[in-house]
């Protein structure tokens, strides 16, 4: 199965793509994850793509399709993925829809996760992540046992540079601008499953669920 996971930042789309990644043993592609490990490893395309992210805007196209399409041709792709944070715009959606012909692949479905801008807002600036495993966690909703530990790992659980409310409202404009037209664009393919995020994780996963067993995928 080849997923899409669609969501605003901090909406949770990280944290169902990890669940969903576990229960149908998919490759859990995160282009976020990918360009922070090239940050902080310094490569080339840590060090382009860090000077957008750092202001809340997108790293341009040509960078983050290139990247995508080197990833999609690892064979652990061949059992299925979720792409999580990809596509973010109309252009990379159409180059996602380039690659896949090549190879005559189709996603399955887009899971869009849903969740008010004013949760969204506290989630992101409390949210804290470790440097290790990548596990989440909020400092109100989901404190790490000790400060600063990761509950799972024992890593360092650190606040993303991008985490702060000035950069929020930037990626949530660009969101908006940018990313949300990609639900008109899927849902004429009727290809959306929705799941609402706002209450518990475990609805959400299991309104998906529901929305991918009603369109015969699992
Ligand atoms: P969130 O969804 O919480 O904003 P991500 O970890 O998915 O976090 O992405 C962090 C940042 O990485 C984005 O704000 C953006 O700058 C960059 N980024 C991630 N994916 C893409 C993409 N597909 N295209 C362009 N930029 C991207
Ligand atoms: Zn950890």
């Amino acid at each position: 199965m080849r997923l899409i996971i669609l969501g605003a930042p901090g909406s949770g789309k990280g944290t169902s793509a990890t669940v969903l990644r576990e229960k149908y043993d998919l490759a859990h592609i995160s282009t976020g994850d990918i360009f922070r490990s090239n940050i902080k490893e310094q490569t080339p395309l840590g060090i382009e793509a860090k000077s957008y992210i750092d202001k809340g805007a997108l790293v341009p196209d040509s960078l983050t399709v290139s990247m995508v399409e080197d990833r999609l041709s690892q064979s652990d792709c061949s059992k299925g993925y979720i792409l999580d944070g990809f596509p973010r715009t109309i252009a990379q959606a159409e180059a996602l829809d380039q690659m896949l012909a090549k190879k005559n692949e189709k996603i399955d479905a887009v899971l869009s996760i849903v969740v008010d801008d004013e949760v969204i807002k506290q989630r992101v600036s409390g949210r804290r992540v470790c440097e290790k495993c990548g596990a989440s966690f909020n400092v109100t909703f989901k404190p790490t046992k000790v400060e600063g530990v990761c509950d799972l790992c024992g890593g360092n659980v650190v606040q993303r540079a991008d985490d702060n409310e000035e950069t929020v409202s930037a990626r949530l404009k660009t969101y908006y601008e940018n990313t949300k037209p990609l639900i008109d664009f899927y849902g004429s393919r009727d290809l959306i499953v929705e799941g609402d995020n706002g209450a518990s994780a475990e609805d959400c996963i299991a309104q998906i669920e529901e929305g991918l067993m009603a369109k015969n995928i699992i």
